[in-house]
């Protein structure tokens, strides 16, 4: 239950790592389209902070994207190997809560009533 929402959380953050992205990018392009026409004068005095800024945030951003995706994709692996286990004959997974082998059909434990 607890790494259901573990996954939950990395999910949401790979999202809003995502809508920030996006929003940097809006931001930018207001900079580029319509600041211009309101009489915003180029100059390398602003223009470079503001490029080593911005893509110093998306890159930390794209940073924080990967590693959210490999400690999603790390989750995921032990949620399947937690819910397997080993038959001790065959050494072939099968689901955790059977209790007959379906490769070798060697009973795990008698069904509880
Ligand atoms: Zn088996």
């Amino acid at each position: 239950m607890r790494l259901k929402y573990y996954k939950i959380n990395v999910a949401l953050i790979i999202g809003f790592a995502i809508i920030i992205i996006f929003l940097l990018l809006k931001i930018d392009s207001i900079i580029h389209n319509n600041l211009y026409s309101y009489g915003l004068q180029f100059s390398y005095e602003w223009a470079n902070p503001y490029w080593l800024y911005l893509r110093l945030t998306l890159c930390l951003l794209f940073l924080l994207c990967i590693t959210s995706c490999s400690l999603f994709y790390l989750s995921s692996r032990e949620t399947k190997d937690f819910e397997y286990i080993r038959c001790p004959i065959c050494h072939k997974k099968i689901p955790k809560d059977s209790n007959i082998c379906p490769n070798c059909n060697y009973v795990i434990r008698e069904k509880q009533s």
